[in-house]
């Protein structure tokens, strides 16, 4: 897109056009799961009306058209984010797949009684509880880096502190999807590389939003989930250096990820295919392709720079605003946070917060956002209500989120 513009990107997103409780809707919970623009959902059904058939099988046209696509999308996720090849690109559920796919298969053949494994204060639920799991079942230990005094980004002390440990593995958000911020996971990963631990970086709130270079990060693993990006729900990444996906067992078994199989021994196939057993999420699988396709054409660089902005204009308004408190990064930092923002209203439960935005047509979230340790036991809430943009949002919509705010103000007498 030579010119960014919000409008030209509305008009290819049909759910924009709808209304919420009377109300057009405005949709601000794009952290939780983004729309889909038109194209995506007509290559869905384009799939199913003309050449839907299963891959790697079919001697026959429509199949091999299916095969094509679902290959041609993971061609297109490794340009995307920088991978070698892909064969570096196998499709799961979604980031929290990933990660678990990460934890048990290499967590079962490389972490012993006693060893470390290091995550942070900042993690998502599918970046803690795998990993908790794996210490538990091994018996090893499971540290954490702690959050800096302003409680917004990562202590530069607590990582060198903990890296002395020498963990067997490292796992870290790129941005966290409670506080915005965003690691220097490039640092990390150098750092944590010197002491031979193996990094894996969770970038469900990255890769959608900013351009995102494996390489240039230098991590082990990076796990993503096409619905945060415009793709359909049930297809995520796993991304992994072909050296330690080559050393990996595959989680499941069975149809497809196989070579050969006789009555007493079977081979693996080749990456990618190896750890993809089974029938594939073939149509969602080609449909993510078409997000890629939409998202290089519109530039991550654009985007990453209109979410700045909203953001940045959203964070000034709020902090106008008395018994708001917003947490994370303040404006003036905005090059190190990305467009969440958490934030509570004096004496108001979110819930109740929410529920008057949903009067409104406003969509938002509220809750602990499977971030509970944070939210709960560093940021000492019960819970936070959560604004998050994506490319489509609109300066007005922020206006209206603040307006949405004085009136809960004005109910809540606050
Ligand atoms: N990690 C982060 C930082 C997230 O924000 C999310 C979802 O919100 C996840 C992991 C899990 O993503 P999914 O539910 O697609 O597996």
């Amino acid at each position: 897109m030579k010119r960014f513009s919000v409008e030209q990107i509305r008009s290819d997103f049909p759910i924009l056009k709808t209304k919420m409780n009377g109300k057009p809707l405005i949709y601000l919970d794009n952290a939780a799961t983004s729309q889909k623009p038109r194209q995506v959902i007509e290559t869905l059904d384009n799939y199913y009306e003309n050449y839907n058939a299963n891959i790697h099988r079919g001697l026959y046209k429509i199949a091999e058209r299916a095969t094509e696509g679902y290959s041609g999308s993971k061609e297109k996720v490794a340009k995307f984010i920088g991978a070698d090849s892909m064969r570096e690109i196998i499709y799961v559920r979604n980031t929290t797949e990933a990660i678990n796919t990460v934890a048990i298969s290499w967590g079962d053949a490389n972490v012993k009684k006693g060893d470390h494994i290091l995550i942070t204060e900042m993690e998502h639920h599918s970046n803690i509880v795998p990993w908790m799991r794996l210490a538990k079942k091994k018996g090893a230990v499971l540290d954490y880096i702690a959050l800096d005094k302003n409680k917004c980004g990562l202590d530069a002390q607590s990582i060198g502190g903990m890296l002395d440990k020498r963990p067997k593995v490292v796992a870290l958000t790129q941005v966290s999807n409670v506080l915005g911020s965003i690691n220097d996971v490039k640092e990390v990963t150098r750092m944590a590389h010197k002491t031979g631990a193996v990094v894996l970086v969770d970038a469900a709130q990255s890769v959608p939003h900013m351009a995102v270079d494996v390489k240039q990060i230098g991590c082990d693993f990076l796990a993503f989930s096409a619905h945060k990006m415009l793709g359909p729900t049930g297809i995520g990444v796993l991304y992994g250096k072909e050296d330690a996906l080559e050393d990996m067992e595959p989680l499941l078994s069975g149809g497809d990820m196989i070579k050969t199989v006789h009555y007493d021994s079977y081979t693996w196939n080749d990456l990618p295919w190896k750890f993809e057993a089974g029938t594939s999420n073939i149509a969602d699988g080609i449909a993510f392709g078409t997000a890629i396709d939409y998202l290089n054409t519109v530039g991550m660089h654009n985007i990453r720079a209109h979410e700045k902005k909203i953001t940045k204009y959203a964070l000034d308004e709020l902090d106008g605003l008395d018994g708001v408190t917003t947490y994370g990064y303040g404006a003036k930092d905005i090059e190190k946070r990305g467009g969440v923002i958490a934030f509570a209203i004096d004496g108001v439960h979110p819930h109740d917060v929410a529920q008057i935005f949903d009067s409104e047509g406003i969509a938002i979230r509220a809750g602990h956002h499977c971030a509970m340790p944070l939210v709960t036991e560093r940021l000492k809430q019960v819970a936070l209500s959560r604004l998050s943009f994506y490319l489509y949002n609109r300066e007005s919509e922020v206006d209206s989120a603040i307006a949405a705010i004085r009136k809960v103000k004005k109910i809540f007498k606050v």
